[in-house]
């Protein structure tokens, strides 16, 4: 090695020590006959002295050397003098006294501070990635997901699974995104298409008796890059044999919790075990199945009140079939008429036609666009539902339920940001059940998988896919971590005249379905076990673990928002002679 210590290792009790180290400069400070280094590798910083009295040709060196390069030192380790401690750095009592340096690489100035954690505009980072990389806090995030990462292998193999690969080549695997495709060469028009998750890979390791999978796997789907998303993303991806959902939900909580107590002490846990919700009661208290519970302002519903109140406007969309429902904010009764019309422009973002609000003030007086229309007894009653309190401001939203739940669901995680509500230092897991099975898709006026097509109706619930597939429930859980799905799962089908039923009511022809999964159809006629699983995205845990507003920063190598590699350039054109190896052709279809 061309060190004997990391650079942010060394303490007091190394002083007298001959050491050698070796790293980046993170910053240079000339005093006339002695130079002072920060030197910096993966492990921290530390202060090293280049003084002309003790080596010329060290002092020489070391005035030459700027930011950034790589140098190496051979010196002793000694104390600092008195008052030249610095107490913020765990390096800070001491420093070394360089006998001999090399420069080992020399360093353009850096695009960008590497040395502070300046705002930089994120496509200079991601071209420049490595330098970004380089940087404390990337650092941090780095090591934080392997921590995480290696969490989960020792839990996993200490309860008897194994971690298994699958073809990253595969077929078209339904996770409802857009394959990515890959031409083969030695096929002529056919493709193999990335896996958006191993799903059925490990469902056939179940009926291969495998009983305990898990891998951390890479899936690719081809979205829109809109929000926390990225072309390829990882899931810790989790099957098991025999089981029931208790049993995935208990092994996932376990490995949760504990990973949090043990790498993240600094972390509060709101909830040891961690909450449940139904998909409806989701739905109605927060307007959404993936609800931030860190703080209250639930959505209430005011039908009761708003039904022959006189008020026109909520008077016909209950008729319709319609729903009333609003949030108290607390103290926000003082906003301004500017500050309700912003709120009123972002919930027309999700559909709603308006915000009916009324402000209390501090002395009990009203301020509102609504009531006056109300009598005094339903107004009394408005209140009273809304447990409204002088200083309140309440909030209204009339319109079908789906509308009203995306509006006042957005507006409620609008208002906790607003209000500092959602605590960083908390996290809040919680388990959302009972989905329904299937959703009606309006559009293709079809019937679509809430989850994906191997879950399992709930077993009371199959002769309603006869009847009312509507009203039956899916064996299905989603993990939610502060407002976040963080991941789903499933108990499977695995009986083939099911499964058949269930493509059926989705409406997938028998012929594509033999086409497309005929090979699970096949396996689950030769002796499968029950199982399920689920599959916790780390790349979205890992960015709540590290207070990140998104992925990118917890992944080493991310695309940017347009799905780029910018530092690489991809994707990129191919050279005509590989097209004509894939017999394709790049036309124009403008
Ligand atoms: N394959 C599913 C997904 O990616 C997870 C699961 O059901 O285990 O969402």
């Amino acid at each position: 090695m061309l060190k004997t210590h990391g650079c942010g290792d060394l303490r007091a009790e190394h002083v007298g020590r001959k050491v050698t180290l070796a790293g980046w400069v993170n910053r240079r400070r000339d005093h006339g006959g002695v130079t002072f280094l920060d030197l910096r590798d993966r492990s921290g910083l530390v202060q090293v002295v280049a003084n002309s009295e003790i080596s010329e040709a060290a002092h020489l060196a070391a005035t030459d050397v700027r930011n950034e390069w790589v140098v190496r030192v051979e010196g002793s380790v000694q104390s600092r003098p008195e008052g030249m401690q610095n107490p913020d750095l765990p390096t800070g009592e001491i420093e070394v006294m360089v006998d001999r340096l090399w420069v080992l690489n020399a360093a353009n100035t850096p695009p960008f501070p590497i040395n502070e954690e300046t705002e930089v505009d994120e496509n200079v980072r991601l071209k420049y990635r490595y330098l970004d990389l380089r940087r404390e806090g990337m650092q941090a995030n780095l090591k934080l997901r392997h921590q995480v990462v290696k969490y989960i292998r020792d839990f996993l193999d200490e309860r008897g699974f194994w971690e298994i690969e699958t073809p990253i080549l595969f077929k078209t695997t339904p996770e409802g995104a857009r394959d990515y495709l890959v031409p083969s060469r030695v096929h002529p028009g056919e493709f193999y298409a990335l896996p958006q998750s191993p799903q059925q890979l490990k469902q056939l390791l179940m009926v291969a008796g495998v009983e305990r999978y898990f891998q951390i796997a890479r899936c690719f789907r081809d979205e829109d890059q809109r929000g926390d998303r990225q072309p390829e993303f990882t899931q810790l991806d989790l099957e098991m044999s025999f089981v029931e959902r208790e049993d995935i939900m208990a092994l996932t909580e376990e490995l949760f919790t504990t990973m949090v107590e043990k790498l993240l002490p600094h972390k509060k846990l709101l909830n040891k075990p961690w909450q449940r919700l139904t998909y409806q009661e989701a739905m109605d208290r927060f307007g959404r199945d993936d609800p931030d519970i860190r703080f209250g302002l639930e959505l209430v519903d005011v039908g009761e009140a708003a039904g022959g109140s006189g008020f026109k406007v909520f008077e016909s969309v209950l008729e319709s079939g319609g729903d009333v429902r609003g949030i108290n904010a607390p103290g926000c009764g003082a906003f301004s008429r500017k500050e309700i019309d912003e709120l009123t422009e972002y919930v027309k973002q999700f559909g709603a036609k308006g915000l009916a609000y009324l402000a209390v003030d501090e002395s009990g007086e009203h301020r509102s666009s609504f009531a006056k229309f109300f009598s005094e007894e339903k107004l009394a009653q408005l209140l009273e539902i809304m447990q409204a309190e002088p200083g309140d401001l309440l909030l209204f939203v009339a319109d079908e339920p789906a509308v009203v739940n995306e509006s006042l669901g957005r507006l409620r995680l609008h208002l906790g940001d607003r209000l500092d509500l959602r605590d960083p230092s908390v996290l809040a897991f919680l388990w959302v059940i009972d989905f329904p099975f299937v959703t009606w898709n309006k559009e293709e006026a079809r019937w679509d998988p809430s989850h994906h097509l191997f879950t399992s109706p709930m077993q009371e619930d199959v002769p309603l896919l006869d009847s009312d597939p509507g009203k039956a429930r899916g064996q299905q859980y989603d993990m939610v971590l502060n407002g976040l799905e963080t991941g789903g799962g499933s108990i499977r089908i695995h009986d083939r005249a099911l499964q058949e039923k269930v493509f059926h009511l989705i409406g997938l022809e028998p012929g594509m379905a033999r086409e497309r999964f005929g090979h699970m159809l096949e396996a689950f006629e030769f002796g499968t076990p029950p199982h399920g699983g689920i599959a916790p995205g780390i790349d979205r845990l890992v960015r709540i673990f590290a207070d990140e507003d998104h992925i990118r920063e917890v992944i080493a190598f991310p695309k940017n928002q347009a799905a780029r590699d910018v530092m690489a350039g991809a994707p990129s054109p191919a050279e005509p002679r590989q097209l004509k190896e894939l017999h394709l052709k790049v036309v124009d279809t403008d």
